[in-house]
């Protein structure tokens, strides 16, 4: 039997393009498929969870206005984005069995229950997943800072966040052979060493409100499992 869980509520961050797969756009519905299973299995081994889903797999704010696109409108557009990966995912949950409530800090009621963080913390005391759609509902923020503020409006233990590296390293491994991995980092390292984590807002709310975030590779199957047991997967950011 595998060990219990060491969290009793999580909240983690999917970034847009974790959900494409190998191509360069889009959903792939055997990703999502797959991680959905694992977020359930997570809620059936009794852990409380929500999740912040980004949108990169189909619009961002910054590309948008750099190809000459009103740079708020960019990022309404790139909001909406995670609207749909979190619709996607919800039904991906609920093929599987396990229960979804997407929730969007964008009113869009035909579509989704507007983010109200008490019935946000009812749902998952109920055994629901909240997806959190719409980031921030701001222009010019991006679901990092959505995940950090998500994660400590709910009271989450930790926020992970899912990424396609094994962790933080102290230059890009892809292109310099000597980059060094980090089991443990401080938030202020992070922010000094400008390392690739989540952008400096998200990062020094979580510094802020003492929330520890674990970076982890969700390209291997079952490590969501893992670093939710305990194991000192990827790299954890704490005080
Ligand atoms: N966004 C925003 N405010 C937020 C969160 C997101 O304006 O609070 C916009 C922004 O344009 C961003 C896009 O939504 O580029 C998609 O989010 P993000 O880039 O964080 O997605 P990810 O990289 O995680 O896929």
């Amino acid at each position: 039997m595998s060990a219990p869980p060491v969290y009793r509520r999580i909240l983690l961050k999917l970034s847009g393009e974790a959900l494409m797969g190998e191509a360069d756009y889009g959903i792939d519905p055997k990703v999502i498929g797959r991680l959905a299973e694992e977020i359930i299995e997570v809620r059936r081994d009794g852990v409380e969870i929500g999740v912040v889903i980004g949108g990169g797999n189909i619009f961002r704010g910054e590309g948008l206005a750099a190809a000459g696109m009103d740079r708020v409108t960019g990022d309404h557009m790139g909001m909406l984005a995670t609207v749909i990966n979190a619709l996607a995912m919800a039904d991906a949950i609920e093929k599987r069995g396990g229960y979804a409530r997407v929730m969007s800090a964008i009113p869009i009621h035909d579509v989704a229950e507007d983010f109200i963080r008490r019935r946000a913390i009812r749902h998952i005391e109920k055994g629901r997943i909240a997806l959190f759609a719409a980031g921030t509902g701001n222009p010019f923020f991006t679901t990092d800072s959505a995940a950090a503020l998500r994660a400590i409006e709910i009271g989450a233990d930790i926020l992970f966040k899912a990424t396609k590296v094994d962790g933080v390293y102290s230059a890009d491994p892809a292109k310099h052979a000597n980059a060094e991995r980090f089991e443990t980092l401080t938030y202020d390292q992070v922010i000094e060493r400008k390392l690739a984590v989540m952008d400096t807002a998200a990062i020094a709310l979580c510094r802020d409100h003492h929330m520890p975030l674990r970076i982890y590779d969700m390209t291997v199957p079952g490590n969501l499992g893992r670093i939710v047991r305990g194991e000192p997967i990827g790299t954890l950011v704490r005080d």
